[in-house]
């Protein structure tokens, strides 16, 4: 829908018990967000489409689920301990972020170390050069902040023996250090991915934008182990599958484009996003990485454990090189909510809101309704077989034009209604959510009729 607003999809969440603010009977918790009945099933959804087609589809790839509390270490080989350090700033006028010696060093063209400054040199060498924003032009400064990316936490029973953990901000570092594990357990042989579904956690300066950017979201990635000579090559196959999953599950090509990375980190080769073009505007939807050999390598070094490679063929020895494909699954479903809503006009002149969902990721798959609360007992028998192979709602309350309007805004994709002739011949009407066709079925044939709709292939 072309003038869709992030407040549309807010308020539709919250009303059709798709999404609800956290802790909302508390006032709420800043960009925390609780999926309701509706919103886990879509996500839910989406995530099983996910792992179908990149783990149970593809024999090269191997799934974990690793713990969210992890050694410490782990977070020193990854660079976030470091980073905790970083000097940053956000521009008031757009709210983004940004490192003051980056900026101080851009703007020299490197004449200048900013490395060795202290925040008041930095600010001061900002203000006097009149350092504006690279993102908006604008020149309104927060003061320097050190800004922690990770949540910590403690463990130890005595608040005094207590050790810093951190929540992971990324989920990939449960692949790597299982690296030496699923490669042993399963024989695989490079090239071989590790995937994985799971929640991250972030210290973000500038959360918002509903489930765009929150400090708690679900990632669903995996790490492509591979050698040098075939990684580009993979790099790119991974570029069009994680397009290709996108468009699958129902975004438009029109509102998704590849952004290649110019600036790249020290280590990394290649990167690209996939962008998605959200109510706010053209935003990173996925991550598409060629990171060389630098985790594996930072592991080896930080562990002392040989995390090489041994090629069964050629005995040859080496850290792979390490394709990442990364997608949040939250940011994912925000986009098929903006994707799927739509406010359509009848030809008795209302007007529906409807949310055409791809059925496979659909929260329900189908609604029985009996069409007078007489008919209910047959219509539970109905339920009750359905339910037992797919996910189904049950609504006997108001009339039956309501009744169909509500499943349209949940995106539901069959509505089943069970009427007087049903005792008779034991037929129901079937209704299409989106052409609002409406058949009549045996019940016995419903099964097979609504299976075969809603695979995702
Ligand atoms: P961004 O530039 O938007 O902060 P990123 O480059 O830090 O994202 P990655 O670390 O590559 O993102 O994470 C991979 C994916 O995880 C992103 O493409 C996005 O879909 C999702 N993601 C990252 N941060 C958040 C967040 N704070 N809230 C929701 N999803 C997120």
């Amino acid at each position: 829908m072309n003038n869709l607003t992030m407040d549309k999809i807010v308020n539709l969440c919250k009303n059709r018990g798709f999404v609800f603010p956290g802790s909302e009977i508390y006032g709420g918790f800043a960009n925390t967000w609780d999926f309701g009945p509706v919103g886990v099933e879509l996500k839910n959804n989406i995530k099983r489409a996910w792992w179908k087609r990149f783990v149970q589809e593809d024999p090269n790839t191997y799934g974990v689920d690793a713990a969210i509390l992890m050694n410490p270490k782990v977070w020193e080989a990854s660079g976030h301990v470091a980073s905790f350090g970083d000097p940053k700033m956000d521009c008031k006028k757009c709210k983004q972020r940004f490192r003051a010696d980056t900026l101080v060093e851009n703007h020299s063209k490197g004449s200048v170390s900013a490395e060795a400054m202290s925040n008041e040199e930095l600010e001061s060498y900002i203000q006097t050069h009149h350092i504006c924003c690279p993102h908006c032009g604008g020149f309104d400064w927060t003061a320097i902040r050190k800004f922690n990316p990770m949540f910590i936490t403690s463990r130890g029973t005595l608040e005094a023996d207590a050790d810093k953990v951190y929540l992971r901000p990324e989920t990939c570092q449960g692949e790597y250090v299982n690296f030496l594990n699923v490669q042993r357990t399963t024989r695989a042989k490079v090239p071989f991915a590790i995937a994985q579904i799971g929640k991250s956690f972030r210290n973000e300066i500038t959360p918002g934008n509903f489930l765009f950017r929150t400090i708690e979201f679900e990632q669903m990635e995996l790490q492509m182990f591979c050698k040098e000579d075939s990684s580009m090559n993979i790099y790119n196959q991974y570029k069009e599958r994680a397009l290709q999953f996108v468009k699958d599950l129902g975004l438009k090509e029109e509102n998704l484009r590849f952004h290649d990375h110019d600036k790249l980190a020290h280590y990394a080769k290649a990167a690209c996003d996939i962008q998605y073009n959200f109510p706010i505007g053209w935003q990173e939807l996925n991550g598409i990485h060629h990171r060389s050999t630098w985790d594996l390598s930072r592991h080896q070094e930080f562990s002392g454990k040989n995390m090489q490679y041994v090629d069964p063929f050629t005995n040859e020895k080496y850290i792979p090189n390490v394709i990442e494909y990364s997608i949040g699954a939250d940011r994912l479903t925000l986009a098929l909510l903006c994707q799927a809503y739509d406010e359509e006009s009848l030809e008795n002149g209302e007007t529906r809101v409807v949310m055409h969902f791809h059925p496979a990721i659909a929260p329900y798959k189908v609604c029985v309704l009996p069409l007078q609360k007489n008919l209910s007992e047959k219509a539970k028998e109905v339920y009750s077989l359905l339910s037992k192979e797919f996910m189904c709602d049950y609504d006997e309350a108001g009339s039956i034009g309501k009744r169909y309007r509500r499943q349209d805004e949940i995106g539901t994709p069959f509505c089943v209604t069970i009427d007087f002739d049903t005792l008779e011949n034991n037929t129901v009407t079937i209704r299409e959510r989106d052409s609002m066709e409406q058949i009549r079925l045996n019940i016995n044939d419903l099964i097979d009729f609504i299976s075969k709709k809603i695979k995702f292939n």
